[in-house]
């Protein structure tokens, strides 16, 4: 777990590799063009893999090859395992992971979810071709796939079986849109706003590739083109119930859909590689989930705005905050200042308060994604666990100044 200066320091170091990957402000969003087709070698489907050291996979994305995962290798919790490593075979892509966030997160345990996230062992195999199945596998409990960073996304529920975003069953996540389970797995339910990468989303284009299936399709970010989230797609090219769609160049792939469910997946429309199946999800049934969300969140709006609401990329802001002691009702609001605040994935670099008023300055990195609405989450010291406070899709990065 990150003590508060080291996540500090940890996102720090990792904003400052991103600089240096993608320093040339005139080289497109993606940061892996300069690499030469002709020392690569076709391993499947997509993927491709280098001939010298250090072994590198590429993922041929329409013409572009892609470099996905070595920016997310680093070792970010420091015990001498990178957080990825990967191989392949005959059939799959194989990714050992730690399972362990390379962002800034909320301090687990706190006042909204008991656990604290723990490195796990993950083995997980991709098909290097993935193919269409006949029939819609539903989505176990657990993991059901892996952003680019390691870490796994989970369905949309809760462990009753409610929908875990919205509604009266919402589960606390940090601004990361995750939180760790029993045995310290962190996880996403929803677009996972802060797995960084050197491919930024500007919603000029198709969104880059956030992750994959265990049925090997990539699962993208919102954007199919300028201006047009996926979600909104209507005919033959709107999202199925999996959350995918077919075209020409990339074939079959999923979408995150950012505030509508099933926000990353919604079944599986390929055929699952089933060693990547634990458990109890080993019997899989079929069929897409539906979406069971009702009633009103019970997490309490302690956080009643977030002003301004939007800014652009590439400069520091300051935004205010303004706390609701009413609505605090499960733990009573602190006095004093939150020792953290953190707006999607951008950490407050200052912090006041002046009565329920509170003042942070937050820096947007110029390659930051934009357009989708980013949760804000404070973190108060408790006596022994932290109080957290939470707000959803409040803020958004904008590419230009206004409206
Ligand atoms: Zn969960
Ligand atoms: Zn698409």
């Amino acid at each position: 777990m990150f003590s508060f200066s080291t996540r500090v320091l940890l996102f720090n170091t990792l904003s400052g590799l991103l600089l240096l990957l993608c320093a040339a402000p005139s080289q497109p969003a993606f940061c892996a063009d300069d690499v030469d087709p002709a020392t690569l070698r076709a391993i499947g489907g997509h993927w491709y893999v280098s001939q010298q050291q250090p072994v590198t996979y590429y993922y041929k994305d329409t013409d572009r090859w892609l470099d996905l995962f070595s920016w997310h290798r680093k070792d970010s919790n420091a015990d001498g395992i990178d957080n990825i490593r990967i191989s392949h075979d005959e059939t799959c892509l194989i990714i050992d992971s730690q399972g362990y966030p390379n962002h800034p997160t909320a301090i687990f345990p706190n006042s909204g979810n008991p656990n604290s996230i723990q490195v796990q062992n993950f083995r997980f195999r991709f098909p290097l071709k993935p193919e269409m199945s006949e029939r819609i596998t539903r989505l176990p409990m657990g993991p059901i796939g892996m952003a680019l960073n390691g870490v796994v996304f989970f369905n949309p529920f809760e462990q009753g079986g409610m929908n875990a975003v919205a509604g009266y069953s919402e589960v606390w996540l940090d601004s990361c849109c995750g939180h760790p389970q029993q045995t310290g797995v962190y996880h996403y339910h929803k677009y996972p706003v802060c797995v960084k990468s050197p491919f930024k989303d500007d919603g000029k284009q198709h969104s880059p590739i956030i992750g994959f299936a265990f049925d090997g399709f990539p699962v993208y970010g919102p954007w199919e083109s300028a201006k047009q989230m996926a979600k909104d797609l209507t005919g033959d090219a709107a999202l199925d119930v999996c959350n995918g769609h077919q075209d020409q160049e990339r074939g079959y792939h999923y979408h995150a859909t950012p505030g509508r469910f099933p926000y990353v997946l919604g079944g599986y429309h390929g055929v699952v590689e089933p060693t990547n199946l634990r458990g109890p999800g080993r019997n899989l049934q079929q069929g897409a989930i539906e979406d069971n969300a009702s009633g009103e969140s019970r997490l309490p709006k302690v956080i009643a705005a977030v002003v301004p609401g939007s800014a652009v990329r590439g400069k520091q802001h300051r935004l205010t905050l303004t706390l609701d002691p009413a609505k605090a009702t499960r733990s009573p609001l602190p006095d004093g200042v939150p020792e953290w605040v953190q707006i999607g994935p951008f950490e407050a670099t200052s912090i006041q308060r002046e009565g329920n008023q509170v003042t942070v300055e937050i820096n947007i990195p110029e390659d930051s994604s934009v357009g989708v609405l980013m949760d804000c989450h404070i973190e108060f010291k408790g006596n022994d666990r932290r109080i957290v406070f939470k707000a959803n899709d409040v803020f958004r990065v904008t590419m230009d100044e206004d409206p």
